[in-house]
């Protein structure tokens, strides 16, 4: 291939600027907040649907609630009538009947009670659930805040550094050889990395393949560059 010295000097200079490159964009790529925020997001969205369902089971207790402290109202009024109409005095029979209803009535009321504190107590049990589920999305929105700040710091700084690379790039690949450059995109897309070696005696500086009689004669003939037989790359023969 027809380089200049200075021409594989440049070449080396890309090359060592497009690992930095891809060492860089992988860094990006594999920033640990990503993860943290997507596990954070996750999680977050596992508790919200817990937080729906104690909400209805809260819901649905403090129906209960409702509807024994009405009963319980009802039924105080109806004790209250009674007991005047007790008070009252009149017939015999009367007055039995209104005291056993009496009885049946504070009865009643005794059951309702203890219905009650066992709502409560479910209620109350559920209302410490629900400030725990509060305070465990609270604790993920905190450590999903920290994670996209700090991504957000590292990220740009990444992003600033890649940007800058790019444009040096830029700047290089004006000042190469048309035909160099393409003949280095190739071996650099094959290879995903490093593109260039050096013909090292009668072996490739790279994938360390030994390159024999025709072969390594007709490398010699291209220099000083040419393409290793086995792995394409470019090879500097010196
Ligand atoms: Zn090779």
């Amino acid at each position: 291939m027809d380089i200049s010295h200075d021409g594989i000097v440049a070449l080396i200079q890309l090359q060592q600027l497009d690992l930095d490159l891809i060492r860089r964009k992988k860094e990006f790529e594999e920033l640990p907040q990503r993860a943290v925020i997507l596990e954070a997001r996750q999680k977050r969205a596992a508790i919200v649907e817990k937080q729906a369902k104690i909400a209805g089971l809260k819901r649905e207790v403090s129906r209960k609630v409702t509807r024994i402290n009405d009963e319980d109202a009802s039924l105080s009024k109806k004790q209250q009538g009674t007991e005047a109409a007790i008070a009252a005095g009149g017939e015999y029979r009367n007055v039995e009947a209104r005291t056993k209803e009496l009885a049946s009535i504070v009865k009643r009321r005794e059951a309702i009670a203890a219905d009650l504190d066992k709502v409560l107590e479910e209620l109350t049990k559920i209302e410490t659930l629900e400030s725990q589920v509060s305070a465990a999305i609270e604790d993920i929105d905190a450590r999903e805040a920290a994670a996209i700040s700090s991504f957000q710091e590292q990220g740009g700084a990444l992003k600033l550094a890649i940007m800058r690379l790019e444009a040096e790039r830029e700047r290089m690949v004006s000042g190469l050889d048309r035909a160099v450059v393409n003949a280095y995109q190739k071996a650099s897309a094959r290879s995903g990395g490093v593109a260039i070696g050096r013909l090292d005696g009668e072996r490739c500086g790279v994938c360390r393949h030994g390159i024999e009689g025709g072969r390594l004669i007709e490398l010699r003939s291209q220099a000083p560059m040419g393409n290793c037989p086995h792995c394409k790359r470019l090879l500097i023969i010196e």
